[in-house]
């Protein structure tokens, strides 16, 4: 579906209409920008309401706050949102455990879980209602040129002009490689294996999460009573699992999550994801910028990922609108340095802490076990700590960009 075949001139041509492009164009249009959304696959035709998408994210009340902001979170919730009020933290050797409880810090709940194909059609309906949105979907880019003139090419070899071209394409971003820029980062060495799962027990809308050396495993709540899952593990373990029979994935699972919700009774189709560290050298170069995971992809562990790339968009449009206002230009490099001073520390902060906890409880020495066997119930009772621990794992926590409060 393409809005229009005249690919004219724009102020912002946001390449990737996933949840952090989409939302970024949304905060955009609303700003009164001209904006062109260019997204390779093609949209939902029809809602299957009985099957929960493969792929969830938990939200942030900062991510419900971008999202309510936008005007996009009533129709989320008439999709599905699954709200937790807990979750616990678990080692899989000794007694290290933490949990966190909504009513502690005087909040309904911690945050959502949501299917990332619930959040992206809200917001692409929503980017239609806009005059000023144009959304070319299916279609793919194929070159851009950065400079004082961005240009991008698209595969059927129209060319689209604009102020700023902005990459949301994802971990493999074309936008990145074609602006030459380097990442940092490498492969984990665990794959996560994701689906839906029913289990003997109510999952109590808590979300569970079991560290084990091989990685941790997680299940999250849907508001239906089933639970989602994320299994980070070895590959070539992540692989056998992937090829074993559902009786035989389920009865893994069970012992893996330690019986925690009872035995797993059924699971759907099972989807896997190698997972990386990947960090942008910058976030700018002149006349592109970077947002989401085009940016930076994070080990999922903390469920991290969307809810910064919803801050980098929140941050990337107040700065353009600033600018803008000021009769500045809004590509130029103070504008676009301004973004990326705001969100690459957080970013890279965020990205690091991820990491070491990876480290830390993906291991098998014994001074280490000790250590977040201590650490987790030190942390369970630290009152002051604790609370700071939950209030920044949901975005409440330092600053944060208008759209977000
Ligand atoms: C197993 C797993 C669990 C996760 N759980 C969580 C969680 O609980 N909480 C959380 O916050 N994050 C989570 N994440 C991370 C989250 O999924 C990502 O951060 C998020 O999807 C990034 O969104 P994005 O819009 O930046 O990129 P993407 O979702 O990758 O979207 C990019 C879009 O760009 C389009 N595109 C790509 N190339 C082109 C091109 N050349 N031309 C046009 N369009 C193009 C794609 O079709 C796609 O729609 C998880 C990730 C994994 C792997």
């Amino acid at each position: 579906m393409s809005d229009t075949t005249d690919h004219t001139s724009f102020d912002l041509a946001i390449v990737g209409g996933g949840m952090v492009g989409n939302a970024l164009g949304c905060a955009a249009a609303d700003a009164g920008f001209e904006v062109c959304v260019i997204e390779a696959r093609a949209p939902l035709t029809e809602w299957p309401a009985e099957e929960v998408d493969l792929r969830v994210s938990a939200l942030s009340r900062a991510s419900q706050r971008v999202l309510e902001n936008l005007g996009v979170w009533q129709r989320m919730q008439a999709l599905r949102v699954s709200p937790y009020t807990d979750m616990h933290v678990w080692d899989a050797w000794g007694d290290g455990h933490i949990h966190f409880n909504a009513a502690e810090i005087g909040q309904p709940n911690l945050g959502h879980i949501v299917e990332n194909r619930v959040t992206q059609l809200a917001l692409w309906e929503h980017l239609g209602r806009f005059p000023n949105v144009t959304r070319l979907c299916p279609a793919r880019i194929v070159d851009l040129q950065t400079g004082p003139a961005p240009l991008l090419i698209l595969e059927d070899g129209s060319r689209l002009h604009a102020s700023l071209i902005i990459g949301a394409d994802g971990r493999d971003s074309r936008v990145r490689q074609l602006a030459a820029i380097a990442t940092r980062g490498w492969e984990y060495d665990q794959h996560a294996i994701v689906g839906t799962i029913t289990v003997q027990r109510h999952h109590q809308f808590t979300a569970w999460q079991r560290f084990m050396p091989s990685g941790p495993l997680a299940f999250l709540p849907i508001d239906d009573g089933r639970c989602s899952i994320v299994w980070s593990t070895r590959p070539d373990l992540a692989e056998g699992m992937m090829a074993m029979q559902d009786a035989d994935f389920c009865a893994a699972l069970s012992e893996a999550s330690d019986g925690v919700l009872g035995e797993v009774t059924g699971v759907g189709p099972r989807g896997l994801f190698p997972l990386r560290l990947g960090h942008a050298e910058t976030y700018i170069r002149q006349g592109v910028a970077l947002v989401g995971d085009a940016a930076h992809a994070i080990h999922p562990l903390a469920g991290q990922g969307v809810n910064l790339g919803f801050l980098d968009a929140a941050s990337l449009v107040e700065v353009l609108i600033e600018a803008r206002d000021a009769g500045r230009n809004i590509a130029s490099e103070a504008t676009l340095r301004r973004y990326e001073r705001a969100r690459k520390g957080a970013n890279l902060g965020m990205l690091a802490a991820m990491d070491l906890f990876k480290r830390f409880f993906s291991n098998d020495i014994l001074p280490l076990k000790l250590a977040r066997s201590l650490g987790l119930s030190l942390a369970d009772h630290s009152g002051p700590l604790k609370h700071l621990i939950i209030m920044r794992a949901m975005g409440l926590a330092g600053e944060r960009p208008t759209l977000a409060r």
